[in-house]
């Protein structure tokens, strides 16, 4: 059990540790192998039977396969079931009557040929749709049974994998659904954190009772709360975001299916190509969750929203219990050289993606959640962890299926030991070997508020970092100078929300908290890059306990501390924060000139004003050259002092379209020579025909 516990919310405080490294050298793994099988070691808290065997060149030329069939494969005449397991001496299929682990309900035992590249098959005649499945294998003596690491379906708690028929989940006009957003540049993306639970699970949300906290609950319109304010869909749809981040879909182990109330993130994968159950009407029948994830999704792209997919192929649940580990002795885990488990993840386990299976097997998952579920995005949990190869086949083969999809991650610098020399890990510091690839920006979170959970300020609670935010704004950052790579954020679901951050360093009053609260968001969505919100950080969102605790992580809390409370809205001073950071977003899609695309755009057309009062940043573009841009000027500028300050402009007449207090696309007033600027308060004009 001290495993599970250490598993719990693990990798985020590693990465508090770690992301501020910033090196700017090359990061490669340490090669800490030899060629030979690994012995146990008498201080190994693990079981480890895997082998860096697998990792040699000799392994991988006999046993890599690449094929596109691993899995049940249904048709209406029969079921052919592949699996990849060259370590085994028997393999068989076992057929079930229910999902449920350990039900006496076997059906029958098919025993499976073994092919070439260590693929073993059967063709099982007759229409499966609906049956359940596992494998066993025999392998040096020992059989094992365990769910199939490429099973489309499973049921309750994921346990047993199921045929079927997959266009039997498609809701009605599927064929017809496609990515609203399709055409656009990464830069073009507002992203914005959720959790299916915490979307809906309070009863503020409106949200129909047997729908909240489910994927159904995205699909209900006109829902209010308790006072008629607009919530749910419809408010996000008002709110202007393009893209919504949900965290973890794929089936994840911690949480009992069969129990309503168990609350968790979900950051512990247990089947890869499955969503999870708990959120779901039905956990038990394994077609429910898929049908209701593609109805959400699809309600989410009739409102214009696309979707991204928080994934967390960089470790997996319980690495011994795992699928794969289990049907192929941990060869999806790396192994350090003490013969356990390599943890840079510190939850317990790092997958081994510089493996050959294991690289196809995520890169076909990821292309799979594309096809079959038209996902538009993917958020790599500590990309850090995986292997810059994998992460550009994944960037080539899914951009095949869907062109302008949206892949970003984590690019931390881990503590883990790759099985094979040389590897290169997908961090910032490797950001232009992944030029497909996007990564948080932690340097701007940190100057913006401080570091995330302890009492360090930002530029909104005390005006330092200045200079530094100056640059954040160009896109000049060290690790890399391209806005379509740099995710833009000041809150996440790690750590204390942005409010609760203000509220604990700011001396400010509730009024001057509101409004730094604002400023670090404009700040955001100002910036050159790929803007992302984490849900209610418009909302002045906290998370307290029933005691009046706040909470920094609230990875295992309660709906009472993780769920949005919808009659905030109730509350005019929350409802106009709203629709300010509404309007902060609608000036954003307005602007090409603050999405632009590359260095270069940006070099040509952009700069800080450097005569600006002390602790004011401001920068000026000139929109000529951008693509598609008519010829507008744009003015950014942010005072953080709580005193009012006068910014010298630029010549020529400016029109406001946002201020301390109100934002959108349309003009404010228009002003000429100087500005002056309210305490805690950013600023946006146009020069120029405005939109
Ligand atoms: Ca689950």
């Amino acid at each position: 059990m001290a495993l599970l516990l250490l598993m719990s919310g693990c990798a985020k405080e590693a990465a508090l540790h770690t992301e501020t490294a910033g090196s700017e050298q090359a990061v490669s793994g340490s090669n800490l192998y030899s060629d030979t099988e690994l012995t146990e070691t008498s201080d190994s808290e693990q079981t480890v039977s895997g082998s860096n065997l697998y990792s040699t060149a000799e392994f991988e030329e006999e046993y890599t396969y690449t094929g596109n069939d691993l899995g049940a494969n249904w048709s209406k005449e029969g079921t052919e079931f592949k699996l990849w397991t060259p370590t085994a001496d028997a393999a068989a299929v076992c057929l079930y009557q229910s999902g449920d682990f350990g039900a006496e309900d076997l059906i029958e035992e098919h025993p499976m040929d073994r092919g070439e590249k260590g693929v073993w098959s059967i063709l099982v005649p007759g229409d499966l749709n609906g049956i359940y499945y596992t494998y066993k294998v025999t392998a040096d003596g020992k059989e094992t049974e365990a769910c199939d690491p490429y099973a489309k379906a499973v049921g309750v708690n994921g346990d047993r994998g199921m045929v079927i028929d997959l266009s039997s989940t498609d809701p009605e006009g599927w064929e017809n659904d496609k990515n609203p957003n399709a055409g656009k540049d990464a830069t073009d993306a507002v992203i914005y954190e959720l959790s299916v639970r915490d979307f809906s699970a309070d009863e503020s949300s409106g949200i129909s009772e047997e729908n909240r906290g489910k994927y159904l609950a995205f699909t209900e319109q006109g829902t209010t709360n308790g006072t008629g304010e607009t919530t749910g869909l419809d408010y996000l749809k008002s709110l202007g975001v393009t893209h919504i981040q949900l965290l973890p879909i794929q089936d994840y182990g911690y949480v009992d299916e069969t129990v309503a109330d168990s609350y968790n993130w979900g950051y512990g994968t247990k089947n890869y190509n499955v969503p999870e159950g708990s959120y779901s009407t039905d956990p038990y029948h394994g077609e429910v969750r898929i049908r209701e994830t593609k109805e959400m999704i699809q309600s989410l792209h009739e409102n214009g929203m696309s979707v991204v997919m928080d994934v967390v192929y960089n470790h997996v649940y319980d690495a011994q219990e795992f699928c794969f580990n289990k049907l192929v002795p941990d060869y999806f885990t790396r192994i350090s050289e003490s013969g356990t488990y390599s943890n840079g993840s510190f939850c317990g386990n790092d997958t081994a993606s510089e493996r050959s299976m294991v690289k196809k097997y995520i890169v076909d998952s990821v292309v799979y959640w594309t096809e079959e579920y038209h996902v538009d995005g993917f958020r790599f949990d500590l990309a850090g962890l995986l292997d810059v190869e994998t992460v550009n086949e994944i960037v080539e083969e899914v951009r095949t299926v869907s062109p302008d999809i949206l892949l970003y991650g984590e690019g931390w610098t881990m503590p883990t030991v790759s099985t094979k020399s040389g590897t290169l890990f997908a961090v910032q510091a490797n950001a232009a070997l992944t030029p497909g690839f996007a990564y948080f920006d932690d340097r701007i979170r940190n100057r913006v508020k401080g570091q995330p959970s302890d009492d360090s300020q930002g530029f909104v609670t005390s005006g330092q970092y200045a200079s530094q935010i100056k640059g954040n704004m160009l896109a000049h950052i060290d690790w890399t100078k391209e806005p379509s790579q740099i995710i833009t954020y000041v809150s996440c679901h790690d750590d204390l929300t942005l409010w609760d951050k203000v509220n604990r360093v700011s001396a400010g009053t509730r009024e001057e908290k509101i409004q730094q609260n604002k400023l670090a968001s404009a700040v955001i969505l100002g910036a050159q890059g790929i803007p992302f919100l984490h849900a209610g950080d418009e909302l002045l969102r906290t998370k307290v306990d029933e005691a009046g605790n706040v909470i920094a992580n609230s990875y295992e809390s309660s709906d009472f501390v993780n769920s949005i409370k919808w009659d905030a809205l109730s509350d005019p001073e929350i409802q106009a924060v709203s629709q300010y950071y509404a309007g902060l977003i609608a000036f954003r899609n307005a602007h090409k000139a603050l999405r632009m695309t590359s260095a270069e755009e940006i070099t040509a057309n952009a700069a800080s004003l450097s005569e600006v009062p002390e602790n004011v940043v401001a920068y000026q573009i000139d929109g000529t050259d951008i693509a598609g841009e008519t010829a507008q000027k744009l003015l950014i500028a942010y005072n953080p002092n709580t005193s009012a300050v006068v910014l010298e402009l630029p010549e020529g007449e400016w029109s406001v379209c946002v201020n301390g207090q109100q934002a959108g696309a349309a003009v404010i007033e228009t002003v000429s020579g100087s500005l002056e600027m309210e305490g805690i308060s950013a600023y946006m004009l146009v020069q120029g025909e405005t939109e």
